[in-house]
């Protein structure tokens, strides 16, 4: 019922240059597939170049890894939702945890930033983990829900399935370690249970994707996309590379 989604996030790489080289060598392996949504998320400054690049093939999302909380004005270096609309990204990551951690953004500013993009015909993909010592001190579950009520609190419960849901633990992220399937597997079945609550609905919680992200490369994403209750994932190191990347959109 849900068609797995996959996010590239490349963070701070991939300028306009290599972005070209990237789309050039992943295009001729990644034909187009009805089953599954392909998602790239470049730096801003290749948002445009990436999106030129992907003219013919409409079937590939483009997606921001940030945007601003408010509409316009005096903020130097960011971007609004608006703005990266019309550039062509229809999907932002909100929540994501360098922007949290690296960045101090808080869960005051996940909530503006997914509703900011709902408003903006932006699909958030909010980012939701925990971190090693919470992880260490039993309240994984607590922390996640806390950031998924948090993330999701300006929006109506009519509108919550045009979100769409992470669970990157931070442990995971670029340390080359992952949650066990199963362990995955628990925390999007609690994370989903609380997508029922929150939009009143447990069938409409079911056609949620919820992505997991965490060093997913080209020989784990079969086992994680396997498990129960994971709809996607979410990929950074590994998505830098076209022939790995297009394995793992493959799976
Ligand atoms: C990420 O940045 O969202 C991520 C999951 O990174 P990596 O795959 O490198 O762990």
């Amino acid at each position: 019922m849900r068609k797995p989604v996959f996010a590239a996030n490349w963070k701070m790489n991939v300028g306009p240059t290599e972005a070209r080289a990237f789309l050039k060598k992943f295009l001729a392996k990644y034909k187009k597939r009805a089953d599954r949504t392909v998602v790239l998320i470049p730096p801003a400054i290749s948002l445009t170049t990436v999106v030129a690049g992907l003219a013919r093939r409409k079937d590939i999302l483009v997606g921001m890894q940030n945007i601003h909380t408010e509409a316009k004005g005096a903020f130097t270096g960011e971007t609004s939702a608006a703005m990266a609309r019309a550039a062509g990204a229809r999907v932002v990551l909100v929540g994501h945890s360098e922007r949290r951690y690296v960045f101090g953004e808080p869960d005051s500013a996940t909530a503006i930033k997914c509703s900011i993009a709902v408003e903006n015909g932006l699909t958030p993909i909010l980012c939701v983990g925990e971190k090693l010592e919470q992880r260490e001190a039993g309240t994984t579950e607590e922390t996640v829900l806390r950031q998924l009520r948090a993330g999701l609190s300006g929006i109506e419960p009519a509108l919550i399935p045009k979100v769409l849901l992470a669970y990157e633990p931070v442990w995971a992220i670029g340390t080359g370690r992952t949650a066990m399937p199963a362990d995955a597997s628990h925390v999007h079945r609690v994370l989903r249970a609380e997508l029922g609550a929150l939009c009143r609905s447990q069938k409409t919680a079911a056609a949620i994707p919820i992505l997991y992200g965490g060093s997913v490369t080209d020989v784990n994403a079969a086992a994680l996309l396997g498990a129960g209750d994971v709809d996607g994932l979410l990929v950074g190191g590994a998505s830098l590379d076209p022939v790995k990347w297009s394995a793992i959109v493959s799976t």
